[in-house]
């Protein structure tokens, strides 16, 4: 039997469904996320969404935002670990490793539930039922969008979930710039767009929503905090605890960043390193053929796509710098592009 005919025979009947996705979820984490949800409701199923950590206030329109659970170990493990226990089918959204979602990890690996994974990510861990992973895909809002069309009910895609599914798309494709905006994502908008959703309010709200101070933090660190190395063709920017506190960071803040780095003519690699106290948090960002996910999870434990991955440094700011300006050099010819053919004698 087909996954498909397998996640259509075992939603056939109304479940108890747990969906979650990576730790501070973006706009395609939480879109995918409440898009299904959006949909499993209409199908009858009694749906939770937990993210593992808090996330922007720039994403709390979506439809369906209201009843997510935030988890908190403090606050709501016992409630948590119940909702997992008690659910037939677990929707993981979005990460590819167990780990992409802090403590919550264990408690889905232990699960009873049929768990099923719709995502993007390269080198997926093998830990559920249904696979419906595709790293070539966009997002894992593409993905959700053509699962609920293969169960044969995209009609029942409706302006909001549209836009929930939308924002995901339009995020990870860098507002359909980048080499993953391929013909199927159009395809997907044209038929989100006879749904009914509005792509210019979802714009704004995603990208015109910020605070004042958050295009301030911007400024200063475009003036003061960005680094170009010409002769890596990278540029790099590293932000203190001190200066997020005193820029008073939210979550979010800091999303986006790294593309202004990556956005300077010449530069083909590009990262943000930000000190998130008890780690440093990183962000890398590619064009063309140079491996951010290969470098993340070569040296900084982490991982995602070939041209934007994440990873993390449990060093000091300073010292995770030091490492990686000492990476580079073995990089330099890779990053610097093919030597050019010497000319003929
Ligand atoms: P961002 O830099 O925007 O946080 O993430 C870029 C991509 O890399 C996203 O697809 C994200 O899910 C993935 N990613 C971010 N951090 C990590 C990490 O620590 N480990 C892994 N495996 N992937 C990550
Ligand atoms: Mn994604």
């Amino acid at each position: 039997m087909s996954q498909i005919a397998e996640l259509k025979e075992l939603l056939a009947q109304p479940r108890q469904v747990f969906i979650t996705t990576h730790h501070k979820p973006d706009a395609d984490a939480l879109g995918s996320s409440l898009g299904l949800a959006g949909y499993l409701r209409k199908k009858g199923h009694q749906v939770t969404v937990v993210t593992p950590s808090d996330y922007p206030d720039f994403l709390a329109w979506m439809p369906g935002n209201d009843e997510v659970v935030v988890y908190d170990p403090r606050r709501n493990d016992a409630r948590v670990r119940q909702l997992i226990a008690e659910a037939e089918v677990l929707f993981c959204l979005d990460f590819s490793c167990l780990s992409r979602i802090n403590e919550l990890g264990e408690y889905v690996r232990a699960a009873q539930g049929t768990k099923v994974l719709i995502d993007h990510h390269q080198e997926p861990e093998d830990f559920a039922q249904l696979d419906f992973s595709n790293p070539k895909a966009a997002a894992a809002s593409e993905l959700v969008f053509e699962v609920i069309r293969d169960l044969g009910d995209q009609d029942l895609i409706d302006a909001g979930i549209g836009e929930c599914l939308y924002a995901g798309i339009m995020t990870d494709t860098g507002s359909f710039r980048h080499p993953s905006t391929s013909r199927n994502v159009h395809l997907i908008i044209a038929e989100l767009l006879s749904a009914g959703i509005n792509t210019s309010e979802v714009h704004r709200r995603i990208y015109d929503s910020h605070s004042e101070e958050r295009l301030r933090f911007l400024g200063f660190v475009l003036k003061d905090k960005l680094t170009v190395l010409r002769e890596y063709n990278t540029a790099y920017i590293a932000i203190t605890a001190a200066e997020l506190r005193q820029y008073h960071s939210k979550t979010g803040d800091t999303e986006g960043l790294v593309n202004f780095a990556l956005s300077i003519e010449g530069i083909v690699f590009a990262a943000i390193f930000i000190d998130r106290t008890q780690a440093v948090k990183i962000s890398f960002r590619s064009v063309g053929d140079f491996s951010a996910s290969e470098f993340s999870r070569r040296h900084f434990s982490g991982g995602g796509h070939h041209n934007a991955a994440g990873g993390i440094s449990h060093e000091p700011l300073p010292a995770t710098l030091d490492r990686f300006l000492e990476l580079l050099p073995d990089y330099q010819v890779q990053l610097l592009g093919a030597p050019l053919a010497s000319p003929a004698p």
